[in-house]
């Protein structure tokens, strides 16, 4: 039989079917061995390397793909195979790893829901718009936001539609691979008896030197190689394209004849475009606006609906390097927007800036890197658990443990005091080092809804825009990419982050402060005692000029130690930011406490905010470093005999 009426016969089918298993299973050319001349993929962007990932993960756990068998029974009689729905749901598993986003955890469940959406793909025989249809449906659910331009090309010999592209009969389909572009081929397969098996489905992996490496939904933890050819035996066929077996295959009887080719191309998400003003001062308009806006709504203590609210103009990412959306403002800018964010609430300390995602800025994974994307265009937000039940100030006695295995890492563990796990969309966990060494401690970032993962929350005084409480956690199962830093250096990680976070929290604690004071001083005209307003009581003047200097005070010392921290003086800002950490909180108690007293009742009322502005400062003066602790490590720091004072003090004998 000649190749042109073989395929002729395949064109007449409209509404193509797909092979059963059985019958795909004996399409499959060779497998693929590795190919060291093909071009190496660096990146999950890449199609050949988010498929390969896929496929490691089908070959352990089973569940990355979704194989075809276990649809074809869906499928109505008469309707063929499933291939078309496996290979489409497939693709979105890869799509997802190509833009950096973690693979579904149940794509089974996703098919169901596209068969629920869709019920005509239950009778097989699926038409390129269906196809299409499908994937829109998928990238509606799963993609998280991004979008997909399908191109589709067919064969010039017989076109599927009138309105479809035809690829040119000298040149062929566009086979090549790109980043962040996925390709589904299908091929009709027809007998050597001329009867029409149906059309299959694959995505394609890599193409080299004439020859293309699929993976197949029918066995998609293998790869496949095909070679390409214009003829079958001696015949010219100009416009074909064949898939024919490699050297050294089982010879097939069936023809595989390329029809369409599907090229989807990632799209990021739909920005808006964020106009970060140049200034704090201009900044702080804009905050000011969005917290008379999230105060309307009830949303004022919400860091999620801040981050939503506020990445028009930047704030999320401010301290975020522009790569991954952020602004990059120096610490000495971005220590003006957490006094003004501060101002406004010290619940407003979690809106500013990355906050606890920028230690995964020391990750050079890609998909760790997209969490700090996703935090810049305010879609995620970070918890930071070191804390135990029996480790606090002393955090290297912590005693949740990484242990290593095959391409990750079992945490187990506790947690607890911690701020966040109810709102946070992912957690970063530190552990002892895996390595069993005694010194350094190791971390790893986790998606909040980690199966195993077990989220308790305690009330709590203050801070109330976010949760407390803690995590239990046995042999939770990550990546290695999901360590950050090496094995040991996480200890590293957390001392540098809070140097800086530190710093920040005592900007938002003056801001927060420096309002009530705002609010002390109009107290003191508005309220009359006596016949007279309550500011002629000079011992009200006085202590409203004594926390007004003190906060002053505090503030020149953090610009000090903010532009020590962008001039790169890190270290020798740690006994001025310990310091202030201390002393910076302590004075805003005061001044808050001070300006409570002098609204007498009402300042113990929740007509004003003054009483959550001292309990949520309670809670600063321990969170990230208690008062005690960093007049010691001052003292540590600053002396010459500070290491030995701070041994006395810490290194004990155990009873
Ligand atoms: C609002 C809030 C939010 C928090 N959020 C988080 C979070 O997100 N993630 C997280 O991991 N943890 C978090 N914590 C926990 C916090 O980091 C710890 O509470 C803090 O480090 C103190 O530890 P501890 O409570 O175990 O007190 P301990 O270490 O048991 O200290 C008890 C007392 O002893 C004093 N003390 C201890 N050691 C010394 C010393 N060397 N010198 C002098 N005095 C000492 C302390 O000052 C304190 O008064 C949060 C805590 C609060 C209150």
């Amino acid at each position: 039989m000649k190749p042109r009426s073989l395929a002729m016969l395949g064109w007449l089918v409209i509404l193509f079917s797909c092979l059963r298993v059985a019958s795909a299973q004996s399409v499959a050319g060779e497998e693929s061995q590795p190919d060291t001349t093909a071009v190496s993929a660096p990146g999950l962007d890449y199609p050949a390397t988010a498929l390969s990932a896929l496929q490691d993960a089908q070959k352990k756990t089973a569940d990355a793909f979704v194989v075809q068998d276990e649809l074809d029974a869906l499928i109505h009689s008469g309707g063929g195979g499933a291939c078309p729905s496996a290979v489409s749901i497939d693709a979105i598993q890869a799509l997802r790893l190509m833009a950096g986003l973690e693979r579904l955890a149940n794509p089974h469940k996703a098919v169901l829901a596209a068969f629920a959406n869709q019920k005509a793909l239950l009778d097989g025989r699926v038409t390129n718009e269906q196809l299409v249809a499908l994937l829109r449906f998928y990238e509606d659910k799963y993609l998280e936001g991004r979008s997909m331009d399908i191109a589709i090309e067919s064969t010039p010999l017989a076109p599927y539609s009138p309105t479809a592209k035809t690829w040119s009969q000298t040149d062929g389909p566009d086979l090549r691979v790109s980043p962040r572009q996925l390709k589904i081929v299908t091929f009709n397969v027809t007998e050597a008896s001329s009867k029409h098996l149906g059309r299959h489905f694959v995505l394609l992996k890599e193409y080299v030197d004439s020859a293309i490496v699929v993976v197949d939904p029918s066995k998609p933890a293998k790869e496949l190689r095909y070679i390409l050819g214009d003829s079958l035996g001696d015949e010219k066929s100009s416009g074909h394209l064949f898939l024919l077996q490699p050297d050294g295959a089982p010879k097939r009887d069936s023809i595989f004849e390329v029809d369409t080719v599907f090229t989807i191309t990632l799209r990021d998400k739909e920005v808006p475009a964020v106009v970060v003003p140049e200034s704090p001062k201009e900044l702080g308009k804009l905050i000011d606006a969005a917290a008379g806006e999230l105060l309307q709504a009830k949303q004022l203590r919400s860091p999620r609906d801040w981050r939503k609210k506020t990445a028009s103009f930047g704030l999320p990412g401010l301290d975020l390097p522009v790569e991954y959306g952020g602004a990059a403002w120096p610490a000495s800018k971005v220590l003006e927007a957490f006094m003004h964010a501060g101002w406004h609430d010290l619940n407003c300390r979690d809106v500013v800036g990355g906050a606890h995602v920028r230690p995964l800025l020391k990750s050079t994974d890609l998909k760790v890197l997209d969490i700090v994307r996703q935090v810049a265009s305010g879609d995620a937000y970070v918890a930071i658990t070191m804390t135990e039940p029996h480790a606090g100030s002393d955090f290297h006695a912590i005693t949740s443990t990484a242990r290593k295995v095959e391409g990750g890492y079992l945490l187990s563990g506790e947690k607890r005091y911690v701020a966040r796990l109810e709102q946070a969309t992912h957690v970063i966990i530190f552990t002892q080092p895996a390595s069993g060494e005694p010194k350094g401690l190791s971390a790893f970032v986790l998606p909040i809804d980690t199966p195993g993962l077990e989220k308790y929350s305690f009330g709590a005084h203050g801070l109330k825009g976010n949760s407390f409480g803690g995590m239990k956690f046995k042999d939770v199962r990550v990546d290695d990419w999901q360590m950050i830093g090496a094995d040991g250096e996480g200890d590293n990680i957390f001392v540098n982050h809070f140097r800086y976070w530190r710093l920040m929290q005592v900007a938002a604690a003056i801001g927060t402060a420096d309002r009530a004071l705002d609010m002390m001083a109009e107290r003191l005209s508005a309220r009359e005692a006596y016949g007279g307003p309550i500011g002629r009581f000079t011992h009200l003047q006085q202590s409203l000029g004594q926390h007004t200097t003190e906060l002053r005070m505090a503030k020149a010392l953090a610009r000090e130690a903010a532009a020590m921290l962008d001039r790169g003086e890190g270290e020798a800002a740690d006994p001025i930011i310990n310091g202030l950490k201390a002393e910076g909180v302590e004075i805003a108690l005061q001044a808050v406490d001070a300006a409570t007293r002098a609204f007498g009742a009402e300042g113990y009322s929740d007509r004003v905010d003054l009483g959550d502005r001292l309990q949520d400062l309670n809670g600063l003066r321990i969170a990230d470093g208690t008062t005690d602790v960093m007049r010691m490590d001052v003292v540590r720091r600053s002396y010459k005999n500070g290491k030995e004072l701070w041994d006395m003090a810490v290194k004990v004998k155990k009873r």
